[in-house]
């Protein structure tokens, strides 16, 4: 690890602020804390706190984890999945994580009320110095409209305070206020997801599998109607299993349905041994927005870079976010690092203006495919037949869980992994 900044750093001054202590804003302290940054990582709720979330963790998320020093051994209450389970069309088929050399072959799930601490935890030993309960407002501009620090309110007493670094990292999440008060709006070409979830206490806690329903029927009206979306059983490993479901703005239905009812019927049709009934739910059904395939850009602008939600970093394929925001936030921490050492302004400007190229070299093209997948998966009738005719065939399947979860070897890997790696590649960087 690099020796920490020798520049006396004042209290509420440091080389880098990171707005919002999620998975994006901890992994970018740490990264940069890691390299001998003074980064202050400034969260408006105390931990542990609830987030809304599946709780679901690939092995791109599992990957990201590891590289933050994170114990996720079991004995450290990491419950462990093998794959996806994908149910739908009459069949049910499972999956296992791909064998790579680029990512494990196995996921974790975590509930987001520790995971996050923990992350953050990870951050403040890494050197970021994290303010709890510290509410980010507006951002304090220069003359020429660069953003300087930022306004806050502090604690219990809502005290106000002020922070100052050359460069602030909005990780506060889909609604990022920052991000809005530097005029970065949200893209409408861009598909947005909803998801609710909810817990039961349930005998099926310990699935080693994720589990997946491509099939969710409305059977309210006189006529059974397929909805535009996808629900999720996550074993949680303590007693209970997190139930959800997604839906895609892509779809004419979207709107017009409560979507808490949809996941109450949903439940009320599986089996009673299950346990997924009303009196077995332990929280309220809860849910928030999925922003997708950069719905906010340009993710570099007047010395303030976006990461995860903030920046719209979610899947479309599949509505995971959490490894993306990690990544993202690991992709600015070297961007940043880099930037830092540089002896100019014109210099740092330069080495800082990569970022947005390099999140579109990584993730563009394959955004791109998301977004017409989302498109074409936003008629019900095309999701029935693809699930009906795909499911049987093994092969086919296991392609699509390569390319839905996005894990293949960037070389060296297998036929499936050069046809999706060839089409991120000629797929337009937008
Ligand atoms: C129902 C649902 C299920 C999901 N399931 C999964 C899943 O199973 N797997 C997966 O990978 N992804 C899932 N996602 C997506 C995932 O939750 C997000 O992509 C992920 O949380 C993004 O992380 P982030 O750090 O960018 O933002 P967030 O997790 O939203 O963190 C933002 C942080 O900023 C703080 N903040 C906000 N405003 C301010 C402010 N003004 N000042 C200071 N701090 C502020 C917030 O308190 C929060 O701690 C799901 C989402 C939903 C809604």
């Amino acid at each position: 690890m690099a020796e920490p900044t020798t520049t006396p750093a004042s209290e509420h001054q440091a080389d880098v602020i990171v707005v919002g202590a999620g998975p994006a804003g901890s992994t970018t302290a740490y990264h940069l804390a890691r390299a001998g940054l003074d980064v202050l990582l400034l969260e408006k709720t105390s931990f542990p706190r609830e987030k809304v979330c599946g709780d679901g963790l690939t092995p791109r998320a599992t990957k990201q984890l590891v590289a933050m020093g994170i114990d996720i051994s079991e004995e450290a209450g990491w419950l462990r999945n093998k794959g996806l389970r994908i149910i739908g069309g009459g069949h049910r088929l499972q999956l296992d994580w791909p064998q790579l050399a680029s990512y494990p072959d196995y996921g974790l799930v975590r509930k987001r009320d520790d995971f996050d601490e923990q992350l953050a935890r990870q951050a403040q030993k890494a050197g970021a110095r994290l303010y709890e309960r510290c509410n980010v407002g507006d951002p304090i501009l220069d003359r020429s409209g660069r953003i300087t620090g930022v306004h806050a309110r502090l604690g219990e007493e809502k005290t106000p305070v002020t922070f100052h670094a050359p460069l602030v990292v909005a990780a506060d999440g889909n609604s990022t206020r920052l991000s809005l008060k530097m005029g970065l709006h949200r893209r409408d070409d861009r598909p947005m997801g909803v998801a609710v979830r909810t817990y039961f206490t349930s005998p099926r806690h310990d699935d080693d599998y994720l589990e997946s329903w491509l099939e969710l029927w409305d059977r309210r009206g006189p006529q059974d109607r397929l909805l535009p979306g996808y629900g999720w059983i996550f074993g949680m490993g303590d007693g209970t299993s997190n139930v959800g479901l997604g839906i895609l703005n892509s779809s004419s239905a979207f709107k017009e349905l409560d979507w808490r009812e949809v996941l109450k019927a949903w439940c009320a049709s599986m089996p009673e041994e299950w346990g997924y009934t009303p009196e077995n739910m332990t929280t309220t059904i809860r849910g928030a927005a999925l922003p997708m395939a950069f719905n906010r850009q340009p993710h570099y602008t007047r010395g303030l870079l976006l990461v995860g939600d903030a920046g719209g970093m979610v899947n479309p394929f599949n509505g995971e976010g959490i490894a993306y925001a990690m990544e993202s936030a690991q992709i600015a921490a070297e961007v940043i690092v880099q930037s830092h050492a540089r002896s100019t302004p014109a210099q740092r400007e330069l080495a800082l203006r990569r970022y947005p190229k390099v999140l579109k070299d990584t993730y563009g093209g394959y955004y791109t495919l998301g977004r017409a997948f989302v498109k074409i998966i936003g008629n019900p009738k095309i999701m029935k037949i693809a699930t009906e005719r795909g499911l049987p065939h093994p092969l086919l399947m296991r392609f699509t869980l390569k390319m839905l979860a996005n894990l293949t070897d960037p070389t060296g890997g297998d036929a499936m992994d050069r046809i999706i790696n060839g089409l991120t590649k000629v797929a337009p960087r937008a």
